[in-house]
């Protein structure tokens, strides 16, 4: 980790510290209630629970230090891209997409924002390299990819995408703001679903939106008022907390993905790896220039379905489960899913490195 991330690591931690008073609660308080004392309207912090609250407003002030941005939570990862779309996209515009990213993403640009009149165009992240961006309103990027953990330059994608006048939104969520900062690149908002490492334990669905217009922000946060897509005060106290070790257990999920992958790329039984920290991997130049740690995913093709599921089940420490980021390391068969990709390839998940 950089200083500067180090820095914000420590900035979250304290983040409470200023508004204390004496005999106030260290820990962040779970704050339930709906309805708050509200004898006039006018200069109130909170009003009504959809509106917000003081547990949102804890967790969204750790992902402003995170994000350097204006951040609004989301019961989901998919509630926080939901919230990005509908503040971004009207009838008659249209959107790039990877083909092969989170494929949720995917069916909900097909199933609901094409019958609005929104044109969904999908391009694998390979090709957006070469992709002309001329008539997007917004260009969609996810890298690392999930599932096939490739890569796509941001940078180069912004400076393309805003000569056409059409906005970027990334999907961070393999990274999280510790290991690639896209709103630095220029990306006019960040996704993410927190379910994964930021919450950290598998047991809180949560999402966020960020970034630095305050007008974008201001339709993001709307959305979520309007729609009703608020998080929930338990999720958002569960993330509040899983964020205050986010940067020690990336360090270790980074360190321990480094050696396994490390190990698996030298095993026969391995036909193909992705994994960006590998000196062979064919994104490793622009993984080093553009994330400041590698991730914990690693993608691995073995022979045959057969195969990979019996190296899952021959692993006494890894939850075969789908999802990624948690304390346990944990790994799939994405073919299961109907993902476009090898039958025999897998996605672990590393926490540590046994
Ligand atoms: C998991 C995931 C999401 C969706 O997050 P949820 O919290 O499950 O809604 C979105 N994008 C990526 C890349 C993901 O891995």
């Amino acid at each position: 980790m950089d200083n500067e991330n180090l820095l914000r690591a420590a900035n979250l931690l304290h983040h409470r510290n200023a508004g204390l008073e004496k005999g106030d609660p260290v820990a962040l308080p779970l704050t339930s209630s709906t309805t708050f004392h509200l004898p006039e309207v006018q200069g109130a912090p909170y009003i009504y629970g959809r509106n917000g609250t003081p547990t949102w407003s804890a967790v969204e002030a750790q992902l402003s230090i995170l994000e350097s941005a204006e951040t609004v939570a989301f019961p989901s990862g998919m509630g926080a891209i939901s919230a990005a779309l509908f503040a971004t996209l009207k009838s008659g515009d249209r959107i790039i997409l990877p083909s092969d990213g989170y494929y949720v993403t995917r069916i909900l640009a097909r199933d609901f924002l094409a019958p609005m009149g929104v044109a969904v165009t999908e391009v694998a992240t390979r090709d957006y390299a070469s992709t002309d961006f001329s008539g997007a309103a917004v260009v969609y990027l996810e890298t690392p990819s999930n599932p096939g953990l490739d890569l796509v330059d941001i940078a180069d994608c912004v400076a393309r995408a805003h000569a056409v006048g059409a906005r970027v939104i990334v999907d961070n969520t393999t990274m999280t703001p510790l290991l690639q900062r896209p709103l630095d690149l220029g990306a006019d908002l960040v996704v993410a679903a927190d379910t994964k490492a930021p919450a950290g334990h598998s047991d809180a669905l949560f999402g966020h939106v960020a970034g630095r217009d305050a007008k974008l922000m201001g339709r993001v946060r709307d959305w979520r008022r309007l729609s009703g897509a608020v998080p929930g005060a338990m999720e958002a106290w569960l993330v509040h907390r899983g964020l205050e070790t986010l940067e020690v257990r990336l360090a270790r999920m980074c360190d321990s993905a480094g050696i396994i992958a490390t190990r698996l790329e030298q095993h026969p039984a391995v036909q193909a790896i992705r994994y960006p920290g590998l000196a062979s991997d064919p994104a490793h130049g622009l993984a080093k220039r553009q994330m400041s740690g590698f991730g914990f995913l690693i993608g691995v093709t073995l022979k045959d379905a057969v195969t990979a599921e019996r190296f899952l089940e021959r692993c006494p420490m890894m939850v075969r489960a789908t999802s990624f980021g948690s304390t346990h390391s944990s790994g799939e068969r994405r073919a299961r899913w109907g993902d476009a990709m090898p039958e025999g390839f897998l996605r672990l998940s590393i926490h540590s490195s046994w």
